[in-house]
């Protein structure tokens, strides 16, 4: 690794050399620039390169001088880790020698006896200069770590590989370890850092030959850019071998891998490294085999991303974007009451029909579109609300969702407080729905903006509870208005064995918390009741209705607010 130098000011050199007249000459020499220290054998050099190791600029080194000669103390300093970067001079009257220091790593010669004192200084200069050179680029190309490339370099380097290969064809991979974060928490993170480092040197070994080269992305991600060819099948099981014999037999490392094969160059560079991604993501356990190919089914869904991305901002322009509502019903009370609803958003795709929010809201997650599109649909919903107040003499208490990505929008209060006035409805008209695993990251600022929700009267639901993995000491710490329950719960509950307990412990957590408990995705009558039993207070699902479109739902609050059951 680069060791902080003195740039500033004098620089400092090392004179290792055994006669004294010569270290005189070379030392007044030196002096006019440079700040001089000494050494009169082998053994003192090395030594006086440890003291100064953080300091040195250079080294003049004498090749012969007794007990340790000068390529000995070349050879040695080249082969410390510590050391290797300081540039070294050679001096000497020997032709052959020169040729074999500099094979050993010196950086320049000085023959004996001495040049005129003009052509000493500037070889000196040079090799300070071409080795501060070489320390800087190295220390921004470098990760750290594993001295891979870094990302950026990486792929500048696979851009100049393709520059000068235009014929050859390539393949993008990209590597990670299974539940990396387990091992650094089971035997520290010194521990991760060295089964990484070998991961990188292994690696680096399977594609060098080839001319393939390798980055470290993240944390446990490597990237490879590899001439087309390379045995990736190989490369996996060899480096999982090395990183098992590593960690011993009982905690088996699981490697995977995606693969873009023969990339279209036509591509940027991270394009085909995310193409890889998604291949390496379609590789969900190490079970059925663990390499993911990026593959036409693959290119088919992202030509279909793209299409949904592009055709964004003409759907909000044109209103393609509808509300629909699903009703909840208070199951606690004598008949199930059709009691409030949810908005869900529906996509009439001029082209593609209706497209099921499952497809675009992850999409537009990922860009960041997600909080355009949650601001229409806020503000159609505050409209249908405003409307149904006029029309009922009270408001319809409609919820809607709001991604992670609307929560650090650091002008959400805001936004929310302006449809809420703009409407004249009043803060609690519009429930806010959080999805739980918005909560698990960065939690404090997610709480900040919801404390700050709440003081102004807006109710929280936190949606999708159980998938988040909240710890239970966190929970009772988050300030939530309502729990719903993941779907998932209700299903896999209802499946074969009719196991309730985790629906039990969640409607336990709801009323520890005393936040009434909603449960979705309810599908039957058997499940509804069992739920009411349970203390379930709200459900909504299949059962009782789908979403309805504005009319429909208006139909349904009109005419059957209480359902027979
Ligand atoms: P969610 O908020 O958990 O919404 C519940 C989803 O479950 C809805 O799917 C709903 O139609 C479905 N569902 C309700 N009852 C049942 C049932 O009994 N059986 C089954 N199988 N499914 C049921 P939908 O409308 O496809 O929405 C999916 C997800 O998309 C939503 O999950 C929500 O996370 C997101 N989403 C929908 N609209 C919006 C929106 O306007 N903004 C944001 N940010 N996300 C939205
Ligand atoms: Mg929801
Ligand atoms: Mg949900």
């Amino acid at each position: 690794m680069t060791q902080s130098r003195k740039v500033f000011g004098r620089r400092q050199i090392l004179i290792v050399e055994d006669e004294m007249i010569n270290r005189e000459i070379l030392g007044n020499l030196l002096a006019q620039e440079y700040e001089t220290v000494f050494a009169a054998d082998g053994d003192e050099a090395i030594e006086k390169m440890k003291e100064y190791r953080q300091t040195l600029s250079l080294v003049l080194l004498d090749l012969i001088m007794p007990k340790k000669n000068g390529l000995e103390v070349l050879t040695y300093v080249k082969n410390d880790p510590q050391l290797k970067q300081i540039p070294v001079i050679v001096m000497t009257s020997d032709a052959k020698s020169e040729v074999e220091s500099l094979h050993l790593g010196a950086a320049d010669f000085i023959p004996k006896p001495y040049p005129q004192p003009d052509v000493i200084m500037a070889r000196v200069r040079r090799s300070i200069e071409l080795s501060e050179d070489r320390m800087i680029i190295n220390a921004t190309e470098r990760d750290p770590l594993t001295e891979l490339y870094n990302r950026e370099y990486f792929y500048r380097y696979a851009e100049q590989f393709d520059i000068h290969h235009p014929t050859v064809q390539t393949d993008a991979i990209v590597l990670d370890i299974y539940h990396f974060h387990t091992i650094n928490e089971r035997f520290g993170t010194k521990y991760g850092d060295d089964v990484l480092r070998l991961m990188a040197r292994k690696l680096r070994e399977f594609a060098a030959p080839s001319g393939g080269i390798v980055c470290h992305r993240e944390a446990d991600a490597f990237m490879v850019y590899a001439p087309h060819g390379l045995d990736y099948i190989e490369m996996l099981a060899s480096v999982s071998n090395a990183l098992n014999n590593y960690v011993g037999s009982h905690n088996r490392v699981r490697l995977r891998m995606g693969v873009y094969d023969t990339v279209d160059r036509e591509l940027p560079i991270e394009r085909r490294f995310d193409r890889a991604s998604e291949a390496c993501d379609t590789v969900k356990s190490g079970y059925s085999g663990n390499i993911g190919f990026f593959d036409n089914a693959m290119h088919e869904k992202e030509l279909y991303a793209e299409q949904l991305i592009e055709d964004f901002p003409r759907a909000i322009e044109t209103k393609q974007f509808a509300v629909y509502y699903q009703p909840k019903y208070n199951v606690q009370a004598e008949s199930p009451a059709l009691v409030s609803a949810e908005a869900l958003v529906r996509w009439n795709h001029p082209t593609l029909g209706c497209v099921s929010p499952g497809e675009f809201i992850p999409l537009f997650e990922e860009n960041g579109l997600i909080r355009k599109l949650d601001n229409y649909v806020w503000n159609e919903v505050a409209a249908q609300v405003k409307a149904w107040k006029a029309r009922y003499g009270a408001a319809v208490p409609v919820s809607v969702n709001v991604s992670r990505a609307d929560i650090f929008d650091p002008m959400i209060v805001d936004t929310l407080k302006t449809i809420i006035q703009k409407n004249g409805l009043s803060n609690k008209d519009l429930l806010l729905e959080i999805t739980e695993s918005a909560y698990t990251k960065n939690a404090e600022q997610i709480i900040k903006t919801v404390n700050a929700l709440r003081e102004l009267g807006f109710l929280i639901e936190m949606d999708d509870f159980g998938t988040g993995y909240s710890s239970l000491n966190m929970i009772s710490a988050l300030p939530i208005d309502v729990l719903k329950m993941d779907m998932v719960f209700i299903q896999q509950a209802f499946a074969k064995t009719q196991d309730t307990k985790l629906i039990e412990i969640i409607i336990d957590i709801a009323k520890y918390l005393s936040v009434p408990v909603v449960a979705e995705g309810v599908e039957t009558r058997e499940q509804m009741l069992a739920l009411k039993e349970m203390g379930c207070d709200i459900i909504q699902g299949y059962y009782f209705s789908k979403p309805l479109p504005p009319g429909e739902f208006e139909a349904l609050w009109e005419g059957t607010r209480n359902v027979d059951n």
